[in-house]
């Protein structure tokens, strides 16, 4: 885990973690970060640019200011990307990028469509490219990455797969009252 925020220490088991490095910085910093100290191997990394949520607190959401910083995530996905590239690890890798909440105004966390709408993509290993149909939600992104790397899925969650990311049929079944 490279994240950006040291609160998220919280949402692994810290022996669940080889790697846990809180870069207290800006989003292409922890990349180049992660970049210079890329692990020789690995199952799953999880990356977490912090600034976008800083920029909506700070000048609101879709300002000019925060757009102007979420170019520069896209520069850091573009330098993990090369970085992949260069590794020869780009097709076996899948990527998830998303994020956990929208924002309006200043802040986030109510119903609106605005904090409440996120964006999702998958690319890479497993994925067929496609607009997805099926509703998701930020619960599913885990059992995603679950399912892609041959892991269970524990009952209790309350996620699903994004089969159709997959060019698989959804199990709409599996989702709801149990
Ligand atoms: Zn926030």
């Amino acid at each position: 885990m490279y994240v950006g925020k040291e609160k998220l220490r919280q949402i692994t088991e810290p022996e669940s973690t080889d790697i846990f490095e809180y870069i207290n910085d800006r989003d292409l910093v922890i990349t180049e970060t992660l970049i210079q100290n890329f692990p020789a191997d690995f199952g799953l990394m999880f990356i977490h640019f912090p600034t976008a949520d800083w920029m909506g607190h700070e000048y609101g959401w879709l300002s000019g200011e925060q757009l102007s910083v979420l170019f520069r995530a896209d520069e850091a996905i573009a330098n993990l990307l090369a970085e992949l590239d260069a590794r020869a690890m780009r097709d076996e890798t899948l990527l998830i990028i998303t994020a956990d909440h929208g924002g309006h105004g200043t802040t986030h966390g109510s119903s609106l469509p605005e904090d409440m709408t996120i964006p999702r993509i998958a690319s890479g290993a497993g994925i067929q490219p496609a607009a997805l149909e099926a509703p998701i939600t930020t619960v599913d992104t885990a059992a995603t990455a679950a399912f892609a790397l041959g892991l269970p899925i524990p009952a209790e969650w309350d996620g699903v797969p994004v089969y159709e990311a997959f060019g698989l049929p959804m199990a709409e079944e599996s989702r709801g009252c149990q």
